[in-house]
């Protein structure tokens, strides 16, 4: 298959189902298809070319992609072109990916369905009247519709593996520093990382090893060897590795489709010769409510640049003649934000305001320590540890939109790897019994150590 059909079969595709789907923000033909054609003639002068050359690929709408808009599905990043690639997008160029899209997610990756999208909702290839997941719905329901093969997310709590979870697709989370950050708008810098959405685990190291890597324009970037992703996930060889459980992980408010899929990986597992432990992590209870203050803390901060005069949308005050510079930035903020991303900046900046700032974003950040610990202990016991990717499989459209606490409990398994800086992989574990859609198990290792995701998966 040339770059030039696989393209075309991407862009037909996207044609044919975005309309019930509403994957993508933008398509770009012309950009995606001068790629390939460039691929092709490459190749058939005989140059040697990545095993990803050729392959078209979408990336989530938070990433900066030059010439091509990059909203965050928000309203006050409307009409904003980025005039230079993030680095993940760079090196996805570089490796000959023709970039067909951006894809939709909720505003600033802020939510767990794509219904705090701006744009309206992504719907679920399985079932339309469900979420796909979020924030990178878009990007997980665009590989689950085979609109393309293979995808960029982001997770700054559970972004990516959640939407993989309820799409059926595999999704990882690098570890903390693995790829760089540069130009991905940040939504919370101590927490976002950038990562594949895919079909196969395969898929997802090849993606990897494209994206990964030291980069000096990410000032927590780790500079040291990526490991061997690809060869880890060719190998997946358990006998022998010790895995563990998370008790905390599991339980309660799990519904019991998922909890059963989960038990057959933990057989699988077994018989395949890991020897599969229970491990505790007991302050991972305490995980969402400090996600809960770091990232609003984080976002109040980040979110500070978009003041009207700098990028995006501008919005004149009604009724004053003269407006000052203040009145035009709350013009602005108030038209363009919606009702999560204010809800979020509002607790940030209450949790940092002198007076609270001990009593809140301290005392989150030492919780965000004990987990941390926790995870280290556990990792004496065990290689990796294991627990459902998500509580629920697919919900339905509304059914959260009305209870933000239940909405963020969809990220309860998936938000402490990022307080830890861990990487963690979701890869699909079956259907649930109840409702016959796909639920997840996560894999997570130690930090630096993305090639033991690999191989479990
Ligand atoms: N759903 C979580 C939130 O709303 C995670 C978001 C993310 O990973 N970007 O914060």
């Amino acid at each position: 298959v040339s770059s030039v059909d696989a393209t075309r079969a991407s862009l037909e595709r996207i044609s044919a189902v975005d309309d019930s789907i509403n994957a993508f923000l933008h398509v770009d033909p012309d950009g995606a298809l001068a790629t390939a054609r460039d691929v092709d003639e490459r190749r058939a002068a005989g140059e040697e070319l990545g095993p990803l050359a050729g392959v078209p690929i979408a990336v989530k709408d938070i990433i900066a992609t030059k010439g091509l808009p990059t909203t965050c599905g928000s309203k006050i990043l409307e009409g904003w072109v980025p005039p230079y690639d993030a680095t993940v997008v760079a090196r996805i160029r570089a490796a000959g990916m023709p970039i067909v899209g951006k894809t939709n997610m909720d505003e600033f990756a802020m939510g767990s369905s794509t219904e705090h999208s701006a744009y309206g909702p992504t719907r679920n290839p399985w079932d339309t009247d469900r979420v796909p997941g979020g924030s990178g719905g878009g990007s997980a329901a665009a590989v689950a519709a085979r609109q393309v093969p293979i995808a960029i997310g982001t997770d700054t709590g559970g972004s990516i593996r959640q939407p993989s979870a309820l799409t059926g697709t595999v999704g990882v989370k690098p570890t903390y520093g693995g790829v760089s950050r540069y130009g991905l708008v940040a939504m919370a810098s101590s927490l976002d990382q950038a990562g594949p959405v895919s079909r196969s685990v395969l898929d997802a190291a090849l993606l990897h090893e494209v994206i990964a890597g030291h980069d000096p324009m990410d000032s927590t970037s780790i500079d040291r060897r990526v490991p061997d992703v690809v060869a880890a996930a060719r190998r997946g060889d358990v006998s022998g590795m010790r895995i563990g459980i998370v008790k905390e992980l599991g339980g309660e408010g799990f519904q019991p489709g998922v909890e059963a899929r989960f038990g057959d990986v933990v057989e699988l597992l077994t018989k395949a010769g890991a020897d599969v432990v229970e491990v505790s992590c007991p302050h991972v209870e305490h995980a969402l409510a400090a996600y809960y203050l770091i990232m609003p803390s984080e976002v109040s901060s980040n979110l500070a640049k978009f003041d009207a005069m700098r990028y995006g949308l501008r919005v004149a005050p009604d009724g004053v003649d003269a407006p000052s510079a203040e009145q035009v930035m709350a013009a602005t903020r108030d038209a363009g934000f919606g009702d999560e991303v204010k809800r979020r900046i509002i607790l940030g900046t209450y949790a940092l305001s002198s007076g609270y700032y001990d009593a809140y974003y301290g005392s989150a950040q030492k919780v965000r320590t004990l987990i941390s610990r926790d995870f280290a202990a556990a990792f004496e016991q065990a290689d990796v540890l294991i627990s459902p990717t998500a509580p629920t499989t697919a919900f339905k459209f509304g059914d959260m939109m009305g209870d933000p606490l239940a909405m963020y409990l969809n990220d309860v398994a998936t938000l402490p790897a990022n307080l830890a800086g861990l990487p963690g992989l979701s890869v699909p574990s079956g259907l649930a019994d109840e409702d016959g859609l796909p639920a997840a198990v996560q894999v997570l290792a130690p930090a630096t150590a993305d090639d033991r995701l690999y191989n479990v998966g």
